[in-house]
């Protein structure tokens, strides 16, 4: 063992890379051949699952405040590798909004757009689907990413009929400024989902600024790169942007995809 070690630092990273490809892409044939059940279906790929696949990593704070959206969980889909976060939000989509039929939904911002929910909706075609990240350098985003900064969007007032922005916020300090700018952007008929992991049993949302190294991050807040901990004051402070907010929970009524019965969906609109 130590000795095929020693031989694999030797070889070329462009050797190394292409051998891991072709390693993960037979262990995942594999797994969509002996994962095949009829509990689950995934609703991006169909693929018919009789268990998830663990996402995420053991974090004792996480556990300890029970972060919904943030736990270690038999959560993935073994084929498309989708998350229980984008099934939920698609669910919502298409099941509650009809999004792939519907008139009403032309211009559309996505932050931080997860892999399967961003191809569905570029389907779509709407006329016009915006997406940006902070972070698209050195990353796996397809072009169609800009490079954005949610608390500065660049584009005008009421611009767009729906937005998605989930798992973000917990990344940013200046949170409200993102969601008063997630707000001005957003129609006066328009809905934004605004998802985060969010304590269960934290009312008041738990930030420390004078934490920054990554390891002490991931202590205090369960991730390196995450700043707080949201608690149940995550609804008054996304009134606080001038938001309405109606919570919603579906995951109950599509057992087949898999989602959190604990995962709420946050439905914001203008006040
Ligand atoms: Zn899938």
């Amino acid at each position: 063992m130590a000795l095929l070690k020693r031989l694999w630092r030797f070889l070329p990273k462009e050797l190394r890379y292409f051998i891991f490809k072709i390693y993960r892409k037979i262990r995942s044939q594999l797994q969509i051949l002996t994962h095949k059940g009829d509990k689950y279906q995934c609703p991006f790929c169909n693929y018919n699952a009789r268990d998830l696949f663990v996402i995420g990593r053991t974090s004792k704070v996480l556990k300890e405040k029970h972060v919904i959206g943030g736990m270690r969980a038999a959560s993935g889909c073994y084929k498309c590798r989708s998350s229980q976060r984008e099934r939920l939000i698609y669910t919502y989509l298409k099941e509650k909004l009809d999004i792939h039929n519907s008139g009403n939904v032309n211009n559309v911002l996505h932050i931080a757009p997860e892999p399967n929910l961003t191809r569905k909706l570029l389907d779509i075609e709407f006329e016009n689907y915006v997406c940006g990240d902070l972070f698209t350098e050195g990353y796996s985003y397809p072009n169609h990413v800009e490079n954005m900064n949610v608390t500065s969007i660049p584009y005008p007032d009421e611009s767009f009929d729906l937005i998605m922005c989930n798992h973000v916020l917990e990344h940013v300090p200046e949170d409200q400024i993102a969601m008063n700018e997630l707000r001005r952007v957003l129609n006066k008929e328009g809905i934004a989902i605004l998802q985060v992991p969010i304590s269960k049993v934290l009312g008041e949302t738990f930030e420390d600024f004078s934490v920054t190294n990554p390891s002490e991050r991931k202590q205090v807040f369960g991730q390196y790169d995450h700043v707080r901990i949201y608690g149940q004051d995550y609804v008054s402070r996304l009134e606080n942007s001038g938001f309405k907010v109606k919570r919603v929970n579906i995951s109950s009524e599509y057992p087949k995809y898999g989602l959190n019965v604990e995962e709420d969906i946050f439905v914001c609109s203008r006040l």
